[in-house]
């Protein structure tokens, strides 16, 4: 069995989602289950529709449900006109899922209040709707598809919105009903991103989740791979957005992709890979615009090849840099920032220490951050460096590149901080953000050329 994840631009219209029916037929003989995301974009106007909702502006609601209700119909309109019957059937079950949310997303109007439990609820909607449709679609075009609730399979604690599943209760509900459903059946359809609590709540997995659930049931049916579907070559050496000229990354590592996630770039969701490497099933990022590329194959570690794999940037970082009279130790010094940084869980990337100072990298102004920072301040002193950015050089081996540290310094003209990451996949340098182009751009050359 395999796992075919395809994500919202890759099911953003009907010519994608006819690309994708095609791309899926081609791999009938290995069966797939198929895992989609919500068309592009809709999650985005759910979120939109909740926040109206809560804010009760009754008429923007109405504006916002009526431009979802007018893509899905037109969509299964599109893909179905065909097959009348199958199209009766398709629009009757959009019809209803659209009323439940309508009169859902009507109560929290009227109450005027948003808890996460209801805005999971809400946001869920698009892969339930793009889902619904897509298995018509297949039925259509001749490729018999069962689809399956994945709330009844991924099970998650109460974290509505960024719920983490239950590893093993999910991997025994999904090997159970795909193996009830999987009979006579040329392939199953799920989506991406929703999942249930334990009591039955609808949740979500969090920001771009529908690759984590892909990696989740990849590994429930020790699946011979995953495959995640987007509209770019495979992972490339670094943000296409951001550069010209990045080039395909053939093979990495779990652990690189792991460190390249963690150090900003957005290939993965980054918990994708942990459920992958348990049971050492290997991930295929792949383009569904261009299905004959090769892509990229994120594998075990003793069999991707050593060496830089890319360059990432993170942006709108702080440096934070706390120093103390006295020769604290590196124990208590960090152990007092990170008491403080730990009771208001704020998310640090990068912590060096010696015995009187602590650099700190950390995203943007998190909430808490002040608070704690002020607590800090009582013993230490804290300065905040604003406007800066972290660029990182990752791969096993990195750190036997001559010469990083200078490019960088060159481009950047000054480093905040330097540092090889605990695990050695990485190198960083804290730079002046309006230097980040530059910096990339020279980088990525000396790296990559
Ligand atoms: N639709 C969800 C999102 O946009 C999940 C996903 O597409 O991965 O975040
Ligand atoms: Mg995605």
């Amino acid at each position: 069995m395999i796992v075919m994840k395809f994500g919202g631009t890759s099911v953003q219209d009907e010519e994608a989602i006819r690309r994708v029916i095609s791309i899926v037929r081609g791999r009938l003989s290995q069966h797939p289950l198929v895992v989609v995301s919500a068309l592009a974009k809709v999650t985005r106007l759910l979120g939109e529709i909740a926040t109206e909702a809560e804010a009760q502006h009754e008429e923007k609601v109405k504006e916002l449900l009526l431009q979802l209700s007018e893509r899905h119909f037109g969509l299964a309109k599109a893909l179905l006109s065909s097959s009348p019957s199958l199209l009766d059937e398709c629009l009757g079950d959009v019809r209803k899922h659209i009323q439940g949310l309508e009169t859902f997303v009507g109560g929290v109007c009227q109450i005027g209040e948003l808890s996460p439990r209801s805005h999971a609820r809400v946001i869920s909607m698009g892969e339930i709707l793009s889902s619904t449709i897509i298995s018509y679609a297949f039925n259509a075009e001749g490729i018999s598809c069962k689809w399956i609730d994945a709330r009844r399979m991924v099970t998650t604690d109460d974290n509505y919105l960024n719920a983490r599943p239950d590893m093993s209760v999910t991997e025994a509900n999904v090997k159970r009903i795909i193996g009830l459903e999987s009979n006579g059946t040329d392939i199953i359809l799920t989506q991406g991103f929703v999942a249930s609590t334990a009591a039955g709540a609808t949740s979500v997995l969090g920001f771009e989740g529908s690759d984590y659930s892909a990696a989740i049931f990849g590994m429930a049916l020790e699946a011979e791979r995953v495959e995640i579907w987007t509209d770019v070559d495979g992972i490339r050496t670094t943000d296409p957005r951001l550069l010209d000229g990045t080039k395909k990354i053939d093979a990495i590592s779990y652990e690189e992709a792991a460190e390249m996630a963690a150090m900003g770039a957005r290939v993965l969701h980054p918990l994708t890979i942990e459920p992958a490497r348990q049971k050492n099933i290997p991930i295929l990022v792949l383009n569904s615009k261009n299905p004959s590329c090769e892509g990229t194959v994120v594998e075990r570690s003793d069999e991707a090849p050593e060496g830089p794999k890319a360059v990432s940037s993170r942006n709108n970082i702080l440096f934070i840099k706390i120093e103390t009279q006295q020769l604290l130790g590196v124990t208590n010094i960090l152990g007092g920032v990170m008491e403080a940084l730990y009771s208001r869980k704020i998310p640090v990337i990068i912590a060096e220490a010696t015995e009187s100072e602590v650099g700190l990298i950390i995203q943007e102004e998190f909430y808490g951050l002040r608070e704690a920072l002020e607590s800090i301040s009582k013993w230490a002193k804290v300065t905040v460096f604003r406007d800066k950015a972290l660029i990182s050089v990752i791969g096993r081996g990195v750190v036997t590149v001559k010469g990083l540290a200078d490019k960088v310094l060159m481009a950047a003209g000054r480093v905040y901080l330097a540092n090889v990451s605990a695990n050695m996949l990485s190198t960083n340098y804290v730079i002046d953000h309006e230097k980040l182009q530059d910096t990339l751009k020279a980088l990525h050359e000396y790296v990559f050329a």
